[in-house]
């Protein structure tokens, strides 16, 4: 049964939850293909041409794939968002050839028997300098960190202060114009998860309820938190300075004493 909560936020049954652990599955089970193959000399297309294939053959449907954006010349055109370096999300696999030194954010999503699942993780290509590897490891922790901290009962604003806290503490920034958001039957679902806190986002701040399920993810940038569009087909977001960005996300179910992560590789029991 699917319960509809204030702020249109529908909460899950438990089968739901399996069911979107399963969709959450494979997704993590595409993005430890990408960690396997992703190496000096590969482009960006061709772990989207593997991911695509795994996605198919576990009959699934890749989300993010013909996705219309008001500002996009296209519809997005893959199955994975691939985002190098100072690129934040979005980015559009293509014929470049990832080097060493770079970094990589890859983002899936995939529908598997009508439920969503929605994970990103940075990428280190070959050796990469000690700035990156460190906002790779606070961005990760930022969503480890998250995690942890939501329970029900809990203001989200409580969590998001914590990862803003901790990011700046590290003197890096939290991106403000992409937030994370509910998941289930839709990738896109209620409520706006914002990883940082102002007035304005207070105003839609939301209690955690057990059943909700909601995809978290901090982006994170090495200098400034502005980004804009990178790239002719308008779908690309960089930083505005042309700093490293990285990006970690999961999709977690609210329990009665914390978070499940439903896109750790676990199977439904
Ligand atoms: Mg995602
Ligand atoms: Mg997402």
């Amino acid at each position: 049964m699917t319960v509809k909560q204030n702020r249109g936020i529908v909460l899950k049954s438990r089968r739901e939850i399996e069911l979107l652990r399963a969709a959450g599955a494979l997704v993590c089970g595409v993005l430890d293909q990408v960690g396997r193959t992703v190496a000096p000399g590969i482009t960006t297309a061709e772990l989207n041409t593997a991911a695509e294939e795994m996605i198919a053959a576990a009959g699934a449907i890749p989300l993010f794939k013909g996705v219309t954006n008001p500002q996009a010349k296209i519809p997005f055109p893959a199955a994975l968002c691939t985002s190098v370096n100072d690129e934040v999300v979005h980015g559009i696999p293509s014929d470049r050839r990832l080097e060493a030194g770079d970094i990589v954010s890859v983002d899936c999503g995939v529908r598997l028997s009508g439920y969503c699942g929605d994970s990103a993780r940075t990428f280190a290509v070959g050796e990469v300098s000690p700035g990156a590897r460190h906002l790779m490891e606070v961005t990760k922790r930022a969503l480890g960190l998250a995690i942890e901290e939501i329970r029900p009962g809990r203001m989200w604003s409580e969590v998001a202060g914590q990862i803003q806290q901790y990011v700046e503490g590290e003197k890096f920034s939290v991106v403000r114009d992409f937030v994370g958001h509910g998941i289930g039957r839709e990738m896109h679902e209620e409520p706006k998860i914002p990883n940082y806190v102002d007035r304005r986002n207070l105003k839609s701040d939301f209690r955690l309820v057990e059943g909700m399920t909601l995809a978290i993810e901090p982006m994170v940038n090495m200098g400034k938190p502005e980004v804009n569009y990178a790239g002719k087909m308008r779908w690309t977001v960089a930083t505005k300075d042309g700093e490293y960005a990285a990006h970690y996300e999961h999709s977690v179910a609210v329990t009665a004493d914390g978070a499940d992560i439903l896109t750790d590789g676990r199977v439904p029991a």
